[in-house]
């Protein structure tokens, strides 16, 4: 068959795919597979400007109709893969499409996770789509109580958010600060703004039920039970305890896919298969390890390694990723990997006035540089500090995966 790369998920990643092919010069047929209704859209934004209403669904689109026309691509918009055989080659759509491929890259994302108990529950929600958002914003009226069950960055974002548009915020998390992934030193500092901002911020303690909360004292719709006893009555329970790879329709194959999906460092799955973006594990050649990402940017850089890849040509990705994230008025940077280990030194420290730099080190060494509103000095230290002196290895190994459909 003549080339054909069907790329399923049309997010930052695949949509990057896409474009990067077509820049390169890929003039084969192209087809893109995405589950939503809508054109390709940043995600970031969910939590944060579009959730406060600054910000229009149409200044999220990643890709205009010109570009989406110049990529020349057969488009299923909201229409979903439901199976893969990899032997065959042919990816299934739901109403029983088949599309043949000569290559297939995977960017299908993360689904939220949710708690026991919430399915059907009106006023619990998850975060992860346009719809979300729109369906959160709707209820994130002035007056209203919110209950934010995690404290990793989408709860804080939108705990932050919903402070904003003038909701009683409280936010439940079992660990010993708000975002543990910065460690004790930055998660502690996040926390006490938040609180300071008007949050009540919970630690230590984790959620047991969340039930309807008709004939409460206090009302509200729904009724938050907290392990140590605590009641806390809302109209609105965000769930944000983390997510999992979207790879439900990839189970029949073999793909290793016990944590998303196991590539090499250049993307590949298996043969004629990649995948990218949040759905994906790489091999890191420095740390000997996969690593499963969730950072916007990350995806994107990802896909541009792919789609070199998919043209014969070799790319690595940086050892040092980036993210951000915004609490309210504090816009937190990372380079780098934060190991669980990590010890953070504030750099050139002005806490007082929200503005300061610091490193994360591991056997002494700095695995990671942190901007809390100081993203130009982060940048600084990321290129003195985090250059790779042993640059990746070419040609990691494959993953255990077969071509066996
Ligand atoms: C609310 C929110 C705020 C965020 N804020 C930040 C931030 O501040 N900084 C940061 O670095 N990162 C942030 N992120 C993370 C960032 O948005 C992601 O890392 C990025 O979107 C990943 O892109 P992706 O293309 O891999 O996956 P996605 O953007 O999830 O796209 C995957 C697409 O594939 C589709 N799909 C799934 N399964 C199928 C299927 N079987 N068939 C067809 N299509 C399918 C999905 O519907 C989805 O449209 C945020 C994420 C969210 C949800």
């Amino acid at each position: 068959m003549s080339r054909h790369i069907v790329v399923v998920g049309t997010g930052a990643a695949g949509l990057t795919v896409a474009e990067e092919l077509r820049h390169l010069g890929y003039d084969g047929a192209l087809t893109l597979v995405g589950g939503e209704n809508h054109p390709p859209y940043d995600r970031p934004p969910l939590s944060k400007r579009f959730l406060a209403g600054e910000a229009e669904a149409a200044q999220l689109w990643l890709a205009g109709p010109d570009v989406l026309d110049r990529l020349d691509a057969t488009a299923y918009r909201g229409r979903r893969a439901v199976a893969a055989d990899l032997a065959a080659r042919t990816v299934t759509l739901d109403g029983g499409t088949v599309l043949p491929y000569s290559d297939l890259v995977v960017a299908t994302g993360v689904t939220p996770r949710t708690l026991p108990g919430t399915a059907g529950l009106t006023g619990a929600l998850t975060l992860k789509t346009l719809d979300d958002a729109r369906a959160l914003g709707a209820r994130l009226l002035p007056g209203q109580r919110l209950v934010v069950v995690g404290g990793g960055f989408l709860g804080t974002e939108t705990a932050w958010t919903a402070l904003a548009l003038g909701c009683g915020v409280t936010l439940v998390t079992p660990t010993t600060t708000v975002l543990p992934g910065l460690g004790d030193r930055v998660g502690s500092l996040a926390g006490e703004r938040l609180a300071a901002a008007g949050a009540t911020v919970l630690t230590q303690v984790a959620v047991h039920s969340v039930r309807e909360g008709d004939g409460l004292p206090r009302g509200g719709d729904l009724d938050v039970l907290l392990d140590d006893g605590t009641r806390l009555p809302a109209e609105t329970v965000l769930v944000a305890i983390g997510s999992r790879p979207d790879t439900g329709w990839l189970s029949v194959t073999n793909l290793d896919l016990s944590d998303g999906i196991r590539c090499d460092a250049t993307g590949r799955a298996a043969p004629r298969v990649h995948a990218c973006g949040d759905v994906a594990a790489w091999y890191q050649p420095s740390s000997g390890r996969h690593l499963r990402l969730e950072h916007r940017m990350h995806a994107s850089d990802q896909a541009r390694v792919v789609a070199a890849d998919l043209l014969g040509e070799h790319r690595e990705l940086d050892r040092a990723p980036f993210f951000w994230t915004d609490q309210g008025p504090n816009k937190i940077v990372v380079h780098g990997l934060i190991t669980p280990d990590a010890e953070f030194d504030a750099h050139e420290a002005d806490t007082e006035h929200d503005r300061f730099t610091g490193v994360y080190r591991t056997d002494g060494r700095v695995c990671a540089v942190l901007g809390w509103n100081n993203p130009r000095q982060a940048m600084r230290l990321r290129r003195e500090l985090l250059t790779d002196p042993a640059p990746a290895p070419v040609g990691a190994p494959l993953a255990a995966a077969t071509s066996a459909g």
